[in-house]
């Protein structure tokens, strides 16, 4: 039988829920990530790395919930701190004093963070990073690069599919493509050019490269670009949304000693639930103050609502979380079997002779099919060399990621978006277990 056949054979409660979805949403799902041919599928639970969907079937889990995830699912901590919280009541209204430890424990892992800010989601943090730099500097325009992702707000869309040119999106304002200017993949030339004309805001990007280090940064290219936005007086923006404790207990700017000037977060600090964050400069964040003068409140100041900011619930996991993975072993082990993970992939590819390379660094990876490298060697590929950057941020033609997606499903394997993100929960077994069904998807789809 086909893959798919055998797909659909094997998971007809979740094809059910899915004829039921179809009445309830567009395309039957409720992230754009999640849509999957013939059907997604619906799970019931999840421990550590593990979930297991309506069927019964099981699966080692590489979406770990969208990154979020980096202790792993239904960690016992976090469990516990959350059951806890939910018994005192879920919104006060009115500040709390997990909401302080919360900032106290970002503030200790980014010095940046001087001043903090809690938001529902990421997408919230990079918007209101954006305004605030739009109001500290007086310039309108923001510098984003070609496939970075920022979220889903106005201002976040403009360059991040392919292709990267792309001049319009429904639903989105001509206006508000003639205030993002996007740079081409890397290119700090551009970069420099650009920010001398003196009506740029800020620079905002992904510190691993564009989709957690799906196209990699050069070396040195961090530091170049904190070096020339600080010549323009542009402000730098690290979106740590996915990075912000992945790539080290204090993210990128942490582990590359690079200080941005304001930080996004979102994902792993709030451990598994709703949230994120703005941190940064004292001097900065302090257009979100109250003055007792009328006019700076009513018209200067940038303000920020929002029902469930710092919500007590996401509070207690994430300060549950952040005092996990304040520990750097935890990332050093998610970040040994990302690496397990990536070297085996590239063996399988290699003993079998197809076109394909697996990529990545820290607890992440990356797979392309159909598509060469010049330094596949069998081996663990952080930059895949001789690679166009659309091949890197596209991995795969549709049709194979498909079949990929279906096929690593039926061997018990959730990948994420053609790759996947560890925890901390997946053991050295899981890594071989996940190789041995990527060596049996990959013989199906010859
Ligand atoms: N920024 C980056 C780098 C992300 O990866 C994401 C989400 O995947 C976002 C921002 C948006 O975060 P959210 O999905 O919480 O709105």
């Amino acid at each position: 039988s086909t893959i798919e056949q055998e797909f659909v054979e094997r998971h007809p409660s979740s094809r059910a829920q899915y004829e039921r979805a179809l009445k309830d949403f567009p395309s039957g799902v409720t992230h754009d990530v999640r849509y999957l041919k013939p059907f997604p599928i619906y799970v019931e639970r999840a421990a550590g790395c593990k979930k297991w969907d309506l069927d019964g079937n099981e699966l080692i889990d590489y979406t770990m919930g969208h990154g979020a995830l980096l202790l792993g699912h239904a960690h016992p901590q976090i469990v516990e701190a959350v059951a806890a919280q939910v018994r005192r009541g879920t919104h006060y209204g009115a500040g709390h004093e997990l909401e302080l430890e919360w900032a106290e424990r970002i503030r200790e892992l980014k010095p940046s963070c001087e001043r903090v800010k809690f938001t529902a989601s990421g997408t919230e943090a990079t918007l209101m990073a954006m305004r605030l730099a739009r109001a500290y500097t007086g310039r309108e325009k923001i510098l984003k690069f070609a496939g970075h992702f920022h979220g889903w707000h106005d201002y976040a869309i403009p360059g991040e599919k392919l292709p990267f040119t792309q001049e319009e999106s429904p639903g989105i304002p001509r206006a508000v493509f003639e205030t993002v200017v996007v740079a081409p993949v890397n290119d700090l030339d551009f970069v420099d050019r650009r920010l001398a004309q003196g009506d740029v805001a800020a620079v905002i990007l992904e510190p691993s490269g564009a989709s957690w280090a799906s196209i990699p940064l050069p070396e040195g290219f961090l530091q170049r670009l904190r070096e020339i936005t600080q010549r323009h007086q542009t402000l730098l923006i690290f979106d740590e949304v996915i990075t912000g404790f992945r790539w080290s207990p204090g993210g990128v700017q942490r582990l590359a000693g690079v200080t941005p000037d304001l930080t996004t977060m979102a994902k792993i600090v709030a451990g598994g639930l709703p949230g994120g964050a703005l941190g940064g400069r004292a001097d900065i964040m302090a257009l979100l103050e109250f003055r007792e003068d009328a006019d700076w409140n009513s018209r200067r100041r940038v303000s920020h609502p929002g029902t469930f900011n710092a919500n007590p619930l996401s509070a207690a996991a994430g300060c549950a979380c952040l005092q996990l993975i304040a520990d750097p072993g935890v990332q050093q082990h998610a970040d040994a079997m990302a690496a397990r993970l990536r070297r085996g992939f590239n063996q399988v590819l290699v003993q079998q002779g197809v076109p394909g390379f697996v990529w990545g660094e820290s607890s992440v990876f990356h797979i392309a099919l159909g598509h060469t490298c010049a330094n596949q060697e069998g081996r663990d590929i952080r930059v895949p060399e001789g690679v166009a950057p659309e091949v890197l941020k596209a991995g795969m033609s549709p049709r194979l990621a498909l079949a990929l997606q279906q096929a690593m499903i039926n061997e018990g394997v959730d990948l994420f978006h053609g790759g996947g993100l560890l925890s901390v929960a997946h053991t050295p077994e899981d890594i071989d277990r996940t190789i041995d069904a990527f060596d049996r998807s990959i013989r199906r789809m010859k």
